[in-house]
């Protein structure tokens, strides 16, 4: 008995959108990337709840015949390559004719479109692969592609979407890979009827700020570089703009987004050692190969790519990123156009190095029995004794147990608190300890006016339209914590107050920081907002290891510690503190 069907092409393109559409901002990036393909200069994105009701994309580009427009929802329909030999030399972002056919098979969707020499347009209306209408329309020309109700037909898939919030930041950063490098060209992201961003085609650099605020023109060097591989275009951080995530890393080739390890290492690499400990760079380079030098055969939903010429391109692309870095700051250019040597300045001529100055002590005799108690003089310290039922287990320091505030404190390596406890010596990693203290405040603030500190001067701070909308939403949260933030208009905010334990620091970047981990920990699926902003904030309030405390700021900081439920994670997770007991110290 035969078993074999060949299955109907609606199932097959369904199956096929499992990889093309695996949500809303997969369907986002194909319809913005066909815009581009048509000549579009100007692309409008529109979508509500997320994309699962509405992606539309607007485009003023080529727009398509009649009968292309009923074509093109066939499965390897395309314009973009005629034969197998074009696929060495592809300049458009789609070639495999796959992506309105996926599309068309798992939403209700309609084509408005008209050709430039037309008068009157068309209207094709497709749902589940099977076409419900077609009718001549007078409409604009180009292309209007409306997307509803994706995954109308495959609950499973629908079921399987995460929260609108984790969708929508996906679709941003679609649409954040494609607009960045399209600067050239115009785009607009209305989200449930809001316009979150509105580009005009420009620079690079004025895409950037257009998209994440207008600081960010005074935080970048420009890179450039030509060579007979690669033209290499593109922004990167000043190293004190670093941040303590890798954020905004963006890699181009051929107007395509890709993710290249190797590459951005090479990027990484050229800041060498100027960047602060456990801090990226924010960084947008395009780089131009030729086609044919790029391994084709990649999956076009993948961002992965291959490169012919891997180590030429590494090289090249650090040394441009080095130089930029060195051209703009003295310091680095110092730093690595002279060879691994140290560069003492010569002397003055007449300069008579002083003598070395050697203290002694002209009272002692070593033949005084005494003589030795002069010379060394150790002091017995009034630390409690640990009596030899007292040992606690190494991970659960008993608070009740212990008097830390009383007890000297010392640190290592400007990083731990080395401090005894009736059950052995307390080693505290400073900074996870100062989490955890200020996690705990902030978890369990009421808004006091003593948690608050009152600016003198009221700090301005603006964000890209997404970030003020986000920016908006948690202001509530962060009043709690302390804040006073006003909206002063679409992008800008004014900080009056702040908590009283954020000392000095930069408003602007700890609070794009604060959005930037609240935008991972959504993304994360923590769903506790409150958990997530204490967390970010309590980092970056922390003393650092590295900083070197004072005493009583030591003592301060175990005893507070030390009355706060969980002193020995901190809010990351991390662990705090380790006892080495006194068995280990008999050692
Ligand atoms: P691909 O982009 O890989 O060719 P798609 O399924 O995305 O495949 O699109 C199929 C074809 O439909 C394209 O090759 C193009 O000719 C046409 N097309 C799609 N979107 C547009 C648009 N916005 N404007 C003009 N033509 C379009
Ligand atoms: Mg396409």
């Amino acid at each position: 008995m035969d078993i074999i069907n060949i299955l109907p092409d609606s199932v097959a393109n369904q199956i096929a959108a499992g990889e093309v559409v695996d949500r809303p901002a997969g369907a986002v990036k194909e319809l913005l990337e066909n815009a581009m393909d048509a000549g579009a200069t100007q692309i409008d994105l529109v979508v509500k709840d997320a994309g699962r009701t509405l992606i539309q994309v607007v485009d003023n580009g080529s727009g398509m015949s009649d009968s292309d427009a009923r074509v093109c929802f066939e499965r390897h329909a395309t314009s973009k390559i005629h034969r197998a030999d074009d696929l060495f030399a592809i300049h458009t972002m789609g070639f495999r004719g796959e992506a309105l056919a996926s599309i068309a098979a798992i939403a209700q969707v309609e084509l408005r479109t008209r050709l430039h020499d037309n008068e009157l347009g068309t209207t094709v209306v497709i749902e589940g692969s099977h076409i419900v209408s077609q009718q001549p329309t007078a409409c604009p020309t180009g292309t209007s592609l409306s997307v509803k109700n994706l995954f109308f037909n495959v609950p499973a898939r629908r079921n399987f979407l995460k929260k609108d919030s984790v969708e929508l930041s996906h679709i941003e950063e679609v649409f954040r890979r494609v607009s960045l490098i399209h600067y050239d060209l115009g785009f607009t992201f209305t989200c449930n009827g809001k316009t979150l961003y509105d580009l005009k085609a420009g620079t690079l650099l004025q895409r950037i700020a257009g998209l994440y605020g207008n600081a960010y023109k005074e935080r970048m060097y420009a890179v450039e570089e030509e060579t007979d591989l690669v033209k290499i275009r593109g922004f990167v951080s000043r190293p004190e703009f670093s941040r303590r995530t890798r954020g905004e890393q963006y890699l181009f080739v051929n107007g395509r987004y890709i993710k290249h390890p190797a590459l951005s290492a090479a990027v990484e690499k050229a800041y060498g050692d100027l960047l602060p400990d456990h801090c990226y760079p924010s960084y947008f380079i395009g780089l131009k190969v030729d086609p044919s030098r790029i391994d084709v055969n990649i999956h076009p939903t993948k961002t992965e790519v291959k490169f012919v010429d891997e180590h030429a391109l590494f090289a090249i692309l650090r040394s441009a990123v080095k130089r930029s870095l060195g051209q703009f700051s003295l310091a680095t250019e110092l730093s690595f156009d002279t060879p691994e040597e140290f560069n003492i300045a010569p002397a003055p001529k007449d300069y008579m190095p002083p003598q070395p100055k050697i203290s002694y002590n002209p009272g002692y005799n070593p033949f005084r029995a005494s003589g030795s108690q002069t010379r060394m003089k150790l002091e017995k310290p009034d630390y409690p004794e640990f009596p030899e039922s007292d040992v606690v287990s190494q991970s659960q320091p008993k608070p009740e147990k212990i008097q830390p505030a009383t007890n000297t404190c010392f640190q290592v390596q400007n990083r731990y608190i080395v401090t005894p406890l009736s059950s052995g010596l307390a080693v505290i990693d400073q900074q996870r300890a100062h989490e955890r203290v200020l996690y705990d405040r902030l978890r369990s603030s009421q808004p006091s006016a003593a948690s608050s500190q009152t600016l003198l001067f009221p700090v301005q701070c603006m964000f890209s339209a997404a970030d003020a909308e986000m920016l908006g939403e948690l202001l509530p949260d962060l009043k709690q914590y302390g804040f006073e933030i006003a909206s002063l208009n679409q992008t800008t905010f004014v900080v009056t107050a702040t908590p009283a334990d954020l000392k000095d620091a930069d408003l602007q970047p700890m609070l794009e920081q604060l959005l930037c981990d609240y935008k991972g920990s959504t993304m994360q699926k923590f769903n506790d907002r409150n958990k997530s902003l204490c967390t970010s904030l309590a980092r970056q309030m922390a003393v650092k290891a590295g900083t070197v405390l004072e005493q009583e700021q030591m003592q301060q900081l175990v005893a507070d510690l030390f009355a706060c439920p969980m002193a020995d994670t901190s809010p990351s997770g991390k662990k705090i503190i380790t006892i080495v007991k006194p068995e280990e110290l008999l050692k």
